[in-house]
């Protein structure tokens, strides 16, 4: 075979291991919304793994095997002017690269590594490096072929693999309607779009949204608070939008028992703009707003304002609800200017 044919720069190695998903868990991928176009969790871990590749990390463990009896002791030597205080991370039968780097990886397992990488010396002053690398699963199983898994998983030596996100891709929660464990690749994806297969559930939105809406109602303004609310109202419409989100899918308490889209129906009733002299409908108000305007972009705005009237009562927004209050917006500011 061609061997150009097997170069995929867009794909990562192969892992002797099997893992789960690279975008995540248990999600619903129709409702995911990627980063960037066209990303998904693969490619953005090629381009993350690109952008902090070894050679380029500002720092580095050093590692060293010191000879025991039957094979090595690995050991860190984290301050390289005192060998005494170099630590002994596990013992390896006879020169086992395999069995080296599980021990490497496990140890360094539930911490942040991004900008660390690993080097593997034969002695303590370094001069003979065996390996080097980042640490991830890629970096510290290259080379281990299935059968050395095989192997080593019979001595009780096993790539603890679920705490090896050494870069803290991966945000996990278990979802709060059916309780199935999700994970979402934060640099591939909009984090709150992740939905759950199961049950449909938004684990990882709700703060965002409860958390513009506790802001906003008016008891916890200090003034300006018709502002305030006309502009959550547009923001909140235009995320659900985007995402294609119910606000029903939006779980969290608010101040004075409201549910989330009781304060954004609340908040739409009271939403106008600093200048409107008057109460009255919201939608009066932007009329009153609208004065200087020409006809065809009154008409406009109006019809704008109506879409999103309704899908407020609905609580279930589309991307057309997003386009209409980017429309509103657009002629508001400008009418303002
Ligand atoms: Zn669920």
């Amino acid at each position: 075979m061609n061997p150009l044919a097997l170069y995929a720069p867009s794909a990562l190695p192969a892992l002797p291991v099997r893992i789960g998903s690279l975008d995540g868990l248990n999600l619903d991928l129709s409702a995911l919304k990627p980063r960037q176009p066209g990303q998904n969790g693969e490619r953005a871990i090629v381009m993350f793994r690109s952008r902090y590749a070894p050679e380029r990390l500002p720092f580095r463990r050093h590692y060293w095997l010191k000879s025991c009896e039957g094979g090595y002791t690995v050991m860190y030597a984290w301050n390289l002017d005192k060998p005494r205080t170099d630590i002994p991370f596990g013992k390896v039968e006879g020169d086992d690269l395999a069995a080296i780097r599980i021990v490497i990886g496990n140890q360094a397992a539930d911490h942040r590594m991004t900008p660390i990488r690993w080097e593997l010396y034969e002695d303590r002053e370094g001069e003979e490096l065996v390996a080097m690398g980042r640490f991830d699963a890629w970096s510290l199983l290259q080379g281990v072929a299935e059968s050395d898994i095989h192997r080593l998983a019979a001595k009780g030596q096993v790539p603890n693999l679920e705490r090896w996100d050494y870069d803290d891709i991966f945000m996990d929660k278990p979802c709060p309607g059916c309780g199935a464990s999700m994970s979402v690749n934060t640099l591939a994806y909009n984090i709150d779009s992740a939905r759950c297969a199961k049950c449909g559930k938004r684990p990882f939105l709700s703060p965002l949204i409860t958390g513009r809406l506790e802001r906003a109602l008016p008891s916890f303004t200090r003034g300006n608070s018709a502002k305030q609310a006309t502009e959550c109202v547009l923001d909140i419409v235009d995320y659900l939008g985007f995402l294609g989100a119910d606000i029903a899918d939006v779980v969290g308490e608010l101040p004075g028992g409201l549910n989330p889209h009781a304060a954004l129906k609340q908040l739409h009733a009271s939403s106008t703009n600093a200048e409107a002299p008057s109460a009255g409908p919201a939608l009066a108000r932007l009329e009153a707003r609208l004065a200087g305007c020409d006809q065809a972009t009154r008409m406009t705005a109006m019809g704008a304002a109506i879409l999103l009237r309704q899908a407020v009562e609905r609580g279930r927004f589309e991307e057309a609800d997003a386009a209409a209050v980017n429309l509103l917006r657009t002629i508001l500011r400008r009418n303002a200017g």
